[in-house]
């Protein structure tokens, strides 16, 4: 596959309320492939206009519109639909990954050919989530219902979209919500193609709107009175901003921030069952990914030999072209990225970190936004690389005196989104995790679990998605007494 097999039916138009319509101003969105810094596609870029009619699409859908009056079986119709239609263009929508941020194709196709089940998953919580129950109530009973929260602005960013846009819509939809997506400027392609399969799928006028646009935008439909819930995933940064913005409205919030996760390294597990998991855990998106792994926690007899393993098995790591089958690792997503990555790889050195590996742009690349995969070795917990999130393939490698000390370490961070414990006594892992402050645990370092709940402690957000769970960031309580 090549970039000519990306075939987006209307890269020109904007994708209102169900239907394909051409943007208010003639401006577009360039897309750059970092592994060239060339502009390969131009898609239209929504404006104040377009997101102005978009919200009003779904706010009358909401308000008047059959959607949220149809059962959650009803809905869950449509989602099967959408999943069939999302299926038939997996292999475009990895392509569309690679395109924009130079994501390994490989790894990639392996995402997209999952992307399906979210709306399947979903679809099946119409008959498991409690919708509706009945509690007794003081002379009578009451009927808990959960309704749709409204008209939800879901806004995502550039390092995985479809996965972190299905994620938001899906559950919304189910919920009975309408819709306003908007993607990142620098990624919209692979959004596009869940557009045309949301429209293959049919949902009613004014469900959903998918909007590419930059974050003034974003901005316009935070602090629109008529988005009655926010789903936010991107920068700790922004998010602050955002629910900061929610909370003075108090418009519903939900947001999915960065991380700084540890993977704590008993001495129980051998050294080369530890390697492969912590490489691929820690540079999954050429390392631009929220779940990470990328500080290494080994008790201080072992970090020497865990430090040189990952340092060799990093400087194995093929490093090129995304479209490469074999490549393990691409460009960075933009110049702006690697320039920050290589401001913390940096830092990391003038704050006594010793360099194992990398720690340069490859010589072998004069154009795009590569970066060799890097290795710290004496990383301590009080170093800038130990603290905030870098995004890009950069691993710091911490000693630990005992276990309690670990998890000290662990927890010393503002973030709490993923861990890991990599150990082969699975009540170890029990043990630790209940004293992690974060979203999720797993043993040695398991990858993404598709239908189990993620989300972060701290800093890194507030809400769970990606399962059943999901469905009460979409729903408001209603309890509704009767009288025997
Ligand atoms: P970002 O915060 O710069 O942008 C994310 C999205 O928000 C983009 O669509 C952007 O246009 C928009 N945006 C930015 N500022 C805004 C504002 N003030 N108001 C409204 N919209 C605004 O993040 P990014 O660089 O695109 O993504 C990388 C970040 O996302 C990393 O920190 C990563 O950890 C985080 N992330 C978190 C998860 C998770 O599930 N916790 C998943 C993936 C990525």
């Amino acid at each position: 596959m090549n970039m000519g097999d990306l075939r987006l039916q209307h890269p020109d138009k904007l994708f209102l309320g169900g239907q394909w319509v051409e943007p208010s101003t003639d401006r577009t969105l360039s897309i750059v492939h970092p592994a060239n810094g060339e502009t390969v596609l131009k898609v239209a870029d929504a404006r104040e206009d377009d997101i102005d009619r978009a919200i009003l699409s779904a706010r009358k859908a909401f308000d008047e519109g059959p959607w949220p009056r149809l059962t959650p079986a009803e809905r869950a119709e449509y989602l099967l639909r959408f999943a069939d239609a999302i299926d038939v263009r997996y292999k475009a929508i990895a392509l569309a990954q690679t395109i924009q941020i130079g994501a390994p194709l490989g790894p990639g196709m392996h995402i997209a050919a999952g992307l399906a089940a979210e709306p399947r998953r979903t679809a099946s919580f119409a008959a498991t989530f409690p919708f509706r129950e009945v509690r007794p109530a003081i002379g009578g009973s009451a009927t808990i219902w959960r309704e749709a929260v409204g008209v939800v602005a879901a806004i995502v960013p550039w390092n995985l979209p479809s996965h972190l846009g299905l994620i938001k819509m899906c559950p919304a939809l189910l919920a009975g919500c309408t819709l306003v997506v908007k993607p990142s400027p620098e990624a919209p392609l692979d959004m596009l193609l869940i557009a045309e399969a949301a429209s293959e799928a049919g949902f009613p006028k004014g469900v959903i709107s998918i909007m590419p646009a930059d974050r003034d935008i974003g901005d316009r439909l935070v602090r629109d009175p008529r988005i009655d819930k926010v789903s936010f995933t991107g920068s700790t940064a922004a998010g602050r901003h955002i629910g900061a913005v929610c909370m003075d409205r108090m418009a519903r919030v939900s947001l999915e921030l960065g991380g700084k996760s540890a993977a704590i390294v008993l001495d129980d597990i051998p050294i080369e069952k530890v390697v492969p998991s912590l490489v691929s855990m820690s540079t999954i998106l050429n390392g631009q990914a929220c779940m990470g792994l990328t500080r290494v926690l080994v008790s201080k007899k072992r970090r020497a030999e865990l430090t040189e393993a990952l340092g060799a098995a990093y400087a194995r790591l093929k490093v090129g072209d995304p479209f490469d089958l074999s490549t393990r690792i691409g460009p960075l997503a933009t110049e702006r990225q690697r320039d920050r990555v290589e401001y913390y790889m940096g830092l990391g050195i003038r704050q006594g970190a010793r360099l194992v590996t990398g720690g340069q742009r490859p010589i072998e690349f004069n154009r795009g936004y590569f970066i060799q995969p890097t290795v710290f070795g004496d990383v301590t917990s009080d170093m800038t690389i130990a603290r905030e999130e870098i995004f890009g393939p950069v691993l710091s490698v911490i000693g630990y005196d005992d276990v309690d000390d670990a998890i000290r370490i662990a927890n010393d961070s503002v973030y709490g989104l993923n861990g890991a414990v990599y150990t082969e006594d699975a009540d170890q892992v029990s043990a630790i995790a209940r004293r992690l402050r974060t979203g999720t645990v797993a043993q040695n370092g398991m990858g993404p679990q598709p239908g189990l709940p993620f989300g972060g402690f701290r800093q890194s957000g507030i809400g769970r998605e990606g399962s059943i769970d999901a469905l009460h960031l979409f729903t408001e309580i209603k309890a509704v007494y009767a009288i025997d």
